[in-house]
């Protein structure tokens, strides 16, 4: 197990962490005595190859180590979760594609357990690029991820969705089920252009489907703590979001694509890396936000 001292890529010697803020204490999270109802996290970005899908993966299975119940929701028709968790396509057993299709289908038949303790997913495959254009004939299309969810969320302490890279009617069937987004950005000139249009999908579907969406928080990825360019990028996100921006940054490593190869979470693939402990001291931090129990 980890303490809230564990280094983590850029913490300066003066206390200041990567994002030029004091690191708060950020304590162990407390054992729960029971589970649910569970926070709904989209994990948005509609830039593909920001780390949605291994902040969902590592995120998860961090939570997971601290006794969290978590279910991650692969909602990207490549499939790349359902991949990095051992789940392969061609093996026959329904995915989301045919909930999204079949109402009559039962959410619980399709979520699967993984090799990971406390982890379950619910997993896609290729078929979910042709729910668009089934969704866009049916009623109340935007809702129908959340009425699929609804019946899980006593069973969960998080439910994280990872998002494909797009605006299209998925992301906005995410942003409709999740209570949070928490948005990754990749530490990179340009990122925050993108980052503008997601918010403007954001506050539409605030205003129009789900009043309550806040955003949870935004992740700077792929962080370079000796390139001064990574500092600005961090820095004007903080500029930008402010609080939002949370204090880990998740550095550039390739123990991350690594991981990914050999279908594990960093907790099991390589336990004491920084990288695994920045995913960590996230799953901390949304604890400490009070967004996860
Ligand atoms: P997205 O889901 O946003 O498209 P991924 O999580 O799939 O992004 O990441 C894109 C690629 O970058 C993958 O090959 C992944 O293994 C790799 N990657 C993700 N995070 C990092 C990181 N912090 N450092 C290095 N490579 C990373
Ligand atoms: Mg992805």
């Amino acid at each position: 197990m980890t303490t809230a001292t564990d280094a983590v890529p850029g913490d300066t010697p003066d206390g200041l962490g990567p994002t030029g803020r004091v690191l708060p204490d950020l304590g162990v999270p407390p054992v729960l005595a029971s589970h649910g109802p569970a926070r709904v996290i989209a994990l948005c970005n509609q830039k593909g190859g920001v780390g949605k899908t291994t902040t969902t993966m590592n995120l998860g299975a961090a939570l997971a180590e601290y006794g969290r119940k978590v279910l991650l929701v692969d909602f990207d028709p490549q499939g790349a979760l359902s991949a990095n968790l051992g789940v392969r396509p061609e093996d026959g057993e329904p995915s989301l594609y045919q909930l999204l299709v079949d109402r009559d289908l039962d959410v619980r038949t399709v979520v699967r357990g993984t090799e990971i303790e406390g982890i379950d997913v619910l997993p896609t495959d290729i078929h979910l690029s042709a729910a668009e254009v089934h969704l866009v004939s049916e009623v109340a299309r935007e809702m129908i991820l959340k009425r699929l969810l609804r019946p899980l969320l006593d069973d969960y302490d998080a439910i994280l969705i990872d998002c494909q890279p797009s605006l299209g009617l998925l992301a906005v069937n995410a942003l409709t089920a999740a209570h949070g987004v928490l948005i990754p950005v990749e530490c990179e000139y340009f990122a925050l252009r993108g980052v503008a249009l997601l918010q403007q999908t954001i506050e539409k579907v605030t205003d129009r489907l789900n009043f309550g969406l806040e955003i949870d928080g935004v992740l700077p990825t792929m962080y370079d703590p000796r390139t001064l360019h990574s500092r600005e990028v961090v820095a004007r996100l903080v500029d930008v979001f402010g609080d939002k921006v949370f204090h880990t940054v998740i550095a550039r490593t390739v123990k991350f694509p690594d991981s990914s190869a050999a279908s594990q979470p960093m907790t099991t693939y390589a336990p004491t890396h920084p990288g695994t402990q920045a995913y960590r001291q996230l799953a901390r931090e949304l604890v400490a936000r009070g967004l996860v129990a």
